[in-house]
């Protein structure tokens, strides 16, 4: 039998979004529990493949299975293609498996041509909608499939209203309309050499495969690289039988969500416009009405819509986003998807359905992406500064945050600023989907036109991203660079600030200051908690930074860099007097100035973790990173220190290494200079038993030692480190606890983790050196080369960010299976870059490491992507893009 490459909507269901999209997806489950949707088929992503792997063309098979399904439609519609009389239109629209807002193309009302344009004058009985309908599709099917500027048939639109006086679209007569189609035809002649298309099936198909080239134009390219889309997964395109929201006044077309997409709140919402077509909502070109308003404009329709949007909801169990025409009194669903939302939106929604019973915590829990948790984070105005501020004037609170930069005013200048380092704000009269690249890169939007579903408010929700669309007070000048306010006049580069939460524009750059992290976000984070068995600590070298991690939850300090310490300016100097020092005697003295400095900060992080465990890890830079390197600051180091400057110019080369990340660093240094490990330990127990004395906390420091790649390293070192710590004991008559331990960071280190364990009592995997030394890449040049190797397929993402699994995590599963083959309790952690990644949470929860540590900013990330891995058995589950 042959493959099956086309499904009607009966056909299908919600489990086949990779084959269907999620559109196609949607509309057969629709189909499939009774709701009123429009006939039609969706020709699958497999079709799509198979489309580029023929060459860009369309099989006989799915050509045939394209017209056998057809056939079926005009009889479940009773109507035929081409007929004169009683002429089927369909739309036809892409839908892949993850949403991709307006980035590939559509077409309506095809079908027409100059006969079935007068069937449907007579069926319908109104020969201006007949007219209007066919001049849309030749636009549409000039612009998607034979790739005419848009331009060129706006003129001649333009022209006509010009011509007789017009100001809107609705003025054009059907008289004027047919000379429309006229002209129209006629530019598709000029361009194409050809005359329009008058077959409805050569229509068909050519738009078919325009929408198979469109998966592949720039701006969808794009998206999916910015969302992490696969590049080979394919669209599918849906044929659907037409229906109107442009027949008269008991006609119509909207969007609206289960609940409120910016907060969460379960309430309807959306927008809809009377008399229009269904591009018209997000378009953004006509100010659509509030759903409230349909209450009583249709309250029949509004009362089925209602019932409809909630059956979905509790069908689906999430927040949907419908988008819905009525034809003369008549709803029709024409696509239900789970609505994209902020994560406010997200946490709210979660919580309030685990209180209704709709769902469970855990789903709750499996629900949220970890990383979308970072707009929580993102900073709010201060209010001191905000009272200050001038308020200019106000629109739709798109998409919530606060946002400030200088204004610029295409996509194309955002991004050269921000490369410049600027702060940036997109202003734009309406975004389009061209924008794409601009709107990620600057810090927030601002529109002059559109409403919550527009192009603007859907794409900045999705990013997290602090928008306020419809800002009708301002008048944008794109091609002058300025906006208008009353008689202000703002210009390239001029400072303003947007609160997308409250629809405010400011004037100025406001301060902005860190949420508060309480209500759905504790609770998810309790959920979340009771859930995981991973631990999660932060990578803090300050109090203030641990004191930020403590407040989102984290357990303890996984690492503490001490060299951050080392370059305080009242330290600068004894550091470089301990560097350049001739004699162990002047190295100990300088180390001496430098230990009372090193065991406050010890005091204020124990102090600040009470009694969670502190990983304080020894000096690991090579030390000519705290020389300095200007010659102004050279000659006054040498005049400081009485140096000749030659002699401290011939110092500091002597310490440049060529390669410095594989040199004289981290256990090295102290195996040259034991003293400074000595110092350091010292400094590590004293304060620990200080703050034992001072605040009863039962302090157990972990000493951590960096770098180990062979045995005799670690047991040299453990035997400084022990003789000094037991050394201040005695001295301090204290009992405290103390673990000495080891970062995995030297692929030869995990390779003997078995004999490493038989000293160390804790591992920490130093995710960012192993993988530079499994890779052979720099970690500070990899940049240059990286982008290259995934836009060629080399590398799936930048191992860096995410853990390699197959190559360097199996050397982090080596080091773990032989560590507890010595210690089978050994404590293991993760502290490289990669602890607070949730895909790499998932690896490490697999291996059955003991905690992960990351920045603080990313901790709530961390408990969430931890409790998702114990929920789900290491499956993925956060993947609805
Ligand atoms: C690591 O290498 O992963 C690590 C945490 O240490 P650093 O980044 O300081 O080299
Ligand atoms: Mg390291």
């Amino acid at each position: 039998m042959s493959k099956k490459w086309v499904y009607l909507f009966k056909e299908g269901n919600a489990t086949m979004k990779e084959l269907l999209g999620g559109k196609g997806a949607g509309l057969a489950e629709m189909t499939n529990i009774g709701l009123p949707v429009p006939g039609g088929f969706t020709v699958t992503t497999e079709a799509c493949t198979e489309y580029y792997n023929q060459d860009r063309k369309l099989s006989n098979e799915i050509i045939d299975q394209i017209n056998k399904n057809l056939a079926i439609l005009e009889k479940e519609c009773e109507k035929t293609f081409g007929d004169v009389n009683n002429p089927l239109l369909v739309s036809v629209r892409s839908g892949a498996k993850f949403s991709m807002p307006g980035m590939m193309d559509t077409i309506l009302n095809l079908g027409l041509n100059d006969e079935t344009v007068a069937g449907i004058a007579k069926s319908t009985n109104n020969e201006r909608f007949a007219f209007d309908s066919y001049r849309r599709f030749i636009q549409m099917f000039g612009d998607v499939v034979q790739e005419i500027s848009k331009d060129k048939f706006d003129y001649v639109l333009e022209s006509a209203k010009e011509k007789n006086g017009y100001r809107d679209d609705t003025e054009l007569t059907a008289d004027d309309l047919k000379e429309i189609v006229v002209a129209y035809k006629k530019i598709v002649k000029d361009e194409t050499g050809k005359d329009f298309p008058l077959d409805p099936k050569e229509q068909l198909l050519m738009a078919i495969e325009a929408v198979f080239r469109s998966w592949n134009n720039n701006r969808a390219i794009s998206y999916r690289n910015m969302n992490d889309i696969p590049h080979d997964i394919g669209t599918a395109v849906n044929v659907q039988s037409m229906v109107y929201g442009n027949m008269g006044d008991d006609c119509g077309t909207g969007v609206a969500f289960t609940r409120n997409p910016a907060t969460g709140q379960k309430k309807l919402f959306g927008e809809f416009l009377i008399n229009a077509q269904g591009e018209d909502v997000v378009a953004g070109i006509r100010t659509p009405r509030d759903i409230e308003d349909l209450k009583e404009l249709m309250p029949e329709v509004y009362k089925q819509f209602q019932e409809t949007a909630e059956r979905l909801e509790n069908h689906y169990r999430d927040m949907q986003d419908i988008e819905f025409t009525i034809e003369k009194s008549k709803l029709f669903m024409l696509q239900t998807r789970t609505g994209k939302r902020t994560a406010a939106a997200a946490l709210c929604a979660a919580v309030e359905m685990v209180e209704e019973g709709l769902i469970t915590k855990e789903e709750a829990v499996l629900r949220l992406d970890p990383i979308s948790l970072d707009q929580l984070l993102h900073p709010t105005f201060e209010e001191a500064a905000l009272k200050a501020a001038e308020l200019l004037a106000t629109g739709l609170p798109a998409s919530p945050g606060a946002a400030t930069g200088k204004v610029y005013f295409t996509a194309e200048a955002v991004c050269a600023a921000v490369a410049n380092g600027e702060e940036t704000l997109l202003v734009r009269k309406e975004t389009s989907p061209e924008d794409i690249e601009g709107m990620y890169a600057a810090n927030g939007i601002l529109t002059a036109r559109g409403g919550m579903t527009s192009h603007a408010a859907v794409v900045a929700r999705g990013m997290g991203k602090c928008c306020v669309a419809g800002c009708e007070a301002i008048k944008v000048d794109e091609a002058a660079k300025q906006f208008t306010v009353g008689n202000q006049v703002f210009t390239e580069g001029d400072f303003i600030s947007l609160n997308g939460s409250t629809g405010s524009v400011y004037k100025g750059s406001i301060k902005t200051v860190t949420p508060e992290l309480s209500g759905h976000f504790a609770e998810i984070m309790a959920w979340a908690d009771e859930y995981r068995t991973l631990k999660v600590r932060t990578n803090a070298d300050t109090p203030n930074d641990a004191a930020v991690a403590v407040r989102f939850g984290a357990e303890g300090i996984g690492l503490c860099r001490t060299e951050h310490m080392f370059f305080d300016e009242q330290r600068l100097p004894s550091v470089r007097r301990m560097i350049l020092s001739e004699s162990k005697q002047q190295r100990e003295k300088a180390l001496a100035e430098i230990l009372p400095m090193q065991k406050e900060d010890f005091i204020g992080l124990y102090k600040t973790m009470e009694e969670r465990p502190v990983t304080v890890r020894l000096l690991d830079p090579p030390l000519h990173e705290f020389l300095p390197k200007e010659s102004k600051d050279i000659e006054a180091l040498a005049a400081d220190m009485g140096f000749a400057l030659e002699d401290m110019v011939t110092i500091i080369q002597g310490l440049e290494e060529f390669n410095p990340m594989l040199g004289h660093r981290g256990c090295r240094l102290a195996i040259t200079y034991p003293e400074i490990a000595q110092m350091q330990t010292r400094a590590i127990m004293e304060a620990a038993i200080e703050v034992k004395q001072e605040c009863g906390f039962n302090v157990i420091p972990e000493i951590m030692i960096p770098l180990i790649g062979i045995n005799e390293e670690l047991t040299y070192l453990d035997k400084v480190v022990r003789k000094t710590a037991e050394l201040v004991k005695s001295e301090r008559k204290s009992d405290i606890k103390y673990l000495v331990g080891t970062m995995m960071e030297i692929p030869r280190a995990t390779l003997i983790a078995d004999q490493i364990a038989k000293t160390a009592e804790f591992f920490s995997f130093g995710t960012n050196d192993l993988t530079q030394m499994t890779y052979g890449f720099s970690r500070d040049d990899a940049g240059k080369f990286i982008t290259d190797y995934k836009e060629k397929g080399i590398l799936p993402n930048d191992p860096f960010q995410s853990i390699d699994v197959e190559g360097v995590g199996k050397l982090v599963e080596m080091g773990v299976v032989l560590g507890r083959k010595t210690k089978p309790d050994l404590k293991i952690g993760v502290c490289g870059e990669h602890g607070g990644d949730p895909k790499s949470i998932f690896f490490f929860h697999s291996v059955g490491l003991s905690y992960v540590s990351c920045s603080p900013f990313r901790v709530p990330i961390a408990r969430l992507a931890a409790a998702q891995a114990a929920l789900s058995n290491n499956k993925t589950t956060f993947t609805d893009k």
